[in-house]
């Protein structure tokens, strides 16, 4: 049987085919002023994505690179930062640090749970010492958000910079970069902006600036000070080394896509797809692993009993051409998760749905086809 690939993991996503078609133009010199007008309103249009009036620099880079660029740029060896983690990306940050020499008073929840903000409070009025905190709005690893609203209120009032990993939320659910006082926030290309892998997006606020004068570690290619520099020496933007010249063209597009819609109607469209895809889950008997507030961006799900989640994700790819993605870290095994996020509609809500329900029947899992699809057709159509 032939069937439609659907690339339906928290990252990458599946890209629009305007921005696809925008990667396959012929590369242009970065150093012409038809480049840097694209890049001067691709930082324009970011910066109204990330609701910030905040700098806002690019590196070519995973997500990853946008994080250590900001423990390299906030930090000096020995430092004490407070790392707020729910998951295997919070976790992150704690590896991050301790790969620079920076200790790392790391707070980490029940996995499914959220990041209760008190304790960072707590954490916070206990220990002046500390520089940074760095957390995540959205945990890929389980699928839950946390209050980063709260979590910048608490923060702001103390000479600490907050961090916030948006990678995967930036474009799917709210982030209120200004409004919820974020000092730095980092964003990956693939995931809800819609474009291949390969760029980091870093937001930095006075107060991370100011922090970032005193830093020490040493930094060359992740430089924000050198990065900066280039913005904004002249009337167009310009970088201190070739940048991804093709992405940066795609984002653009992607960019205008996003705006089209409207940044409120795609955070809409999220909540819907994952409302969707949670009731549906459960009709069919699945238990969700998140116990804090969800994330929209991508729903975790138990693997019943009986049920090999390895082979369910392979026949889910393999036979039906639906990429879902398994647990990391600790929950590897026991659960999967269903990314709908970024380039995804209600339709492959239900494709997925229904594949799901016909590789679980295929395990022998007792359900009644549809079940689940009809619960998802009852939130997509209202
Ligand atoms: C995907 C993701 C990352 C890592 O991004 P890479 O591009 O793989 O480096 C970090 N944090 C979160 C929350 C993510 O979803």
């Amino acid at each position: 049987m032939f069937y439609k690939k659907r690339l339906m993991t928290p990252g990458p996503t599946d890209v629009p085919p305007t921005v696809l078609s925008e990667g396959g133009k012929p590369v242009i010199h970065h150093r012409t002023p038809q480049f840097r007008k694209i890049l001067t309103e691709v930082i324009a249009g970011l910066k109204r994505i990330f609701k910030t009036g905040n700098d806002l620099l690019i590196f070519p880079a995973a997500g990853t690179g946008g994080m250590e660029s900001a423990v390299a740029n906030l930090c000096s060896a020995g430092d004490v930062v407070l790392v707020a983690s729910c998951g295997n990306f919070g976790n992150r940050w704690t590896n991050i640090a301790r790969a620079y020499g920076v200790e790392s008073d790391h707070y980490e929840v029940e996995w499914g749970a959220s990041v209760d903000p008190k304790e960072i409070e707590r954490r916070l009025s206990a220990n002046p010492k500390i520089k940074a905190v760095f957390t995540t709005l959205s945990e890929t690893s389980t699928g839950v958000e946390s209050d980063i609203r709260t979590i910048g209120e608490i923060v702001s009032k103390t000479p600490a910079v907050l961090v916030v990993d948006a990678i995967s939320g930036m474009g799917a659910i709210p982030m209120e970069t200004d409004d919820w006082k974020a000092d730095v926030v980092v964003v990956g290309a693939q995931k809800g902006l819609m474009i291949p892998p390969g760029l980091a997006m870093v937001s930095i606020s006075k107060k991370a600036w100011a922090l970032a004068k005193e830093a020490k570690l040493p930094k060359f290619y992740f430089s924000w000070e050198n990065a900066q520099k280039s913005m904004t020496a002249e009337a167009l933007a310009n970088t201190p080394y070739t940048p991804s010249v093709s992405l940066i063209m795609q984002l653009a597009e992607s960019i205008r896509l996003l705006e089209a819609e409207g940044l409120e109607s795609a955070w809409n469209r999220h909540a819907k797809m994952a409302n969707a895809a949670r009731a549906a889950m459960e009709a069919i008997g699945l238990k969700l692993f998140a116990t804090g507030t969800y994330s929209n961006a991508v729903t975790s799900v138990w693997v019943p009993e009986g049920v090999d989640g390895s082979k369910l994700f392979k026949t889910v790819r393999d036979m039906y051409g639906i990429t879902l993605a398994g647990g990391q870290g600790k929950v590897k095994s026991s659960i999967f998760r269903i990314g709908h996020l970024g380039y995804a509609d209600d339709w492959d809500v239900i494709a997925a749905v229904a594949a799901i329900e016909r590789a679980l029947a295929e395990q022998g899992y007792k359900l009644e086809f549809g079940k689940g699809v009809a619960a998802a057709e009852k939130v997509l159509f209202t």
